[in-house]
């Protein structure tokens, strides 16, 4: 198996070119830094304002996580719904889930009417249950859906097998309104349908520092009335917002082309995407060229300060799911690589508006590509017209500086994976929020701004 990662192959032979880095200084209203899923939703937003709009990608667009990810669009990514509700209560987690669905539509939207060739699927999720304790992560979330009055169907142990072609699971919630995509055609899609509009985009252009109004990369400068920062993997030198983002290391492998009986053996109604309820879940879904696109990770190497290039882990995570789905025993996997996901403590997205300096705007830590357009796009839209926009209780959800289990300064001690990996888990299986009085706080924002919206 191949070290490579699938995409940036499928990519090889499009006509898409590379564009040149920034030369010389330059003066924009906004520019924004980093084209991944982010930063392009902010630009898409902006770009038939009238503005002059620069991007600034320090490899191609997409070309980082987003163009690594395995393109699965659906609101679910770390957090599940139910864990939401226990922390914030149900209109914390109904605002929450909404910035996860509303990406969803957007980039469905955006793809479907500028025809962006990305390998579009229409795909139902399934969560799949393993064991007890995964029934009872399926039972939850189905009634989490249930309380927020969502469509799903719930298959237990004995029909399991009518959907999926394995023993393996207990049991599997179903709902529709997800897609998959190759998600670095999609970004250079995106880059096209910008420059088409006005949008001035240099790749190879990486931002070594900010002053003032003024981002500088290493041949040129952008001043702009507005700056987003929509970049992962951030230098400290460039804001100590960075100091708060964490990674997580998963790794994805593609299958050679599946023939229809294996299809068919695997996906008797329809073609999934699926992810179980392991702590370490792996995921899986076809792509459009009929091949298995297979992720996953294990605990050791997601919070691992060291990049994992070698296919031990992915490895692993094949022969488990060959061993659910013994009918694939020869199912060859031809390439994989491994990604680091930015993420907070808890898994949901920083937008920050830097309190000194109103022009300036952060969007870090999205985990999924629905996260990262949504927020990129609040993002654009507040640095456009902050007064025009009637979602402002985001930023106290999302602000940098909300409370963890574990606190900062412990990471001196502990070490930040440590750190990082007791708040990760706390966030996700324990922490309750919705009692708190900033959260009753946020509830009483959101409820003036939709009183102001009727
Ligand atoms: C293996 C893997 C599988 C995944 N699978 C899924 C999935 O199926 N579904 C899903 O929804 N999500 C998935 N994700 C997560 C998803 O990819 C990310 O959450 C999402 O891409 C984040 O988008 P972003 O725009 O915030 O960040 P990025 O896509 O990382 O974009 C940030 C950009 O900023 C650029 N940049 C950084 N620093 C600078 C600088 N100083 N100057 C200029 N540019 C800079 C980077 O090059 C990069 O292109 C997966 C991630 C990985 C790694």
């Amino acid at each position: 198996m191949k070290l490579q990662n699938w995409w940036f192959t499928t990519l090889l032979g499009t006509e898409e070119s590379i564009l040149p880095p920034l030369k010389g200084d330059i003066k924009a209203d906004v520019v924004i830094v980093g084209a991944g899923a982010a930063g392009l939703a902010a630009a898409h937003r902006l770009m038939d304002k009238q503005l002059k709009v620069v991007i600034l990608e320090k490899n191609i667009c997409g070309g980082d996580t987003s163009g690594k990810s395995a393109g699965f669009l659906t609101p679910d990514s770390e957090l599940e719904l139910s864990q939401l509700i226990r922390r914030f209560g149900i209109t914390g987690a109904s605002d929450l889930w909404k910035i996860a669905t509303t990406g969803v539509i957007m980039m469905h939207h955006i793809i479907e009417t500028n025809k962006i060739v990305c390998d579009f699927q229409v795909q139902d999720s399934l969560f799949l249950g393993i064991g007890k304790g995964g029934w009872q992560d399926i039972i939850e979330e189905m009634e989490s859906r249930k309380l927020l009055k969502f469509d799903q169907q719930l298959y237990s142990k004995e029909n399991i097998r009518s959907i999926i072609g394995s023993d393996a699971y207990s049991g599997a919630v179903r709902y529709t309104g997800t897609f998959g995509i190759d998600a670095l055609l999609y970004c250079q899609g995106m880059k096209k349908l910008l420059l088409e509009n006005g949008v001035e985009i240099y790749e190879s252009s990486e931002v070594v520092k900010i002053e003032d109004h003024c981002v500088k990369t290493h041949l040129g400068s952008v001043k702009a009335e507005q700056v987003i920062f929509c970049a992962d993997k951030l230098q400290h030198e460039l804001t100590h917002y960075a100091d708060k983002v964490y990674h997580a290391q998963t790794f994805l492998s593609v299958s050679e082309p599946m023939s229809d009986a294996m299809i068919t053996d695997m996906f008797p109604a329809g073609k999934f995407q699926c992810w179980d309820t392991d702590v370490v879940y792996s995921y899986f879904r076809l792509l459009g060229s009929n091949r298995l696109l297979l992720g996953g990770g294990d605990m050791l190497t997601t919070f691992s300060k060291q990049d994992v290039n070698s296919s031990i882990v992915i490895d692993r995570v094949i022969r488990k799911f060959k061993q659910k789905f013994p009918k694939l025993k020869d199912l060859e996997f031809v390439q994989y690589w491994p990604g680091r996901i930015d993420c907070t403590r808890d898994l949901l997205p920083t937008i920050a508006r830097d309190e000194n300096k109103k022009w300036l705007h952060f969007v870090l830590g999205c985990v999924g590509l629905p996260w990262a357009t949504f927020c990129g796009d609040f993002a654009a839209r507040h640095a456009y017209d902050d007064a025009a926009c009637n979602d402002h209780h985001y930023y106290n959800y999302l602000r940098p500086d909300r409370g963890f289990f574990v606190p900062l300064w412990l990471e001196k001690v502990l070490s930040k994976q440590i750190v990082f990996s007791l708040n990760n888990g706390w966030a996700k299986y324990y922490q309750v929020d919705i009692n708190a009085a900033e959260t009753k706080q946020i509830t009483r924002m959101r409820e003036a701004e939709n009183a102001n919206l009727q």
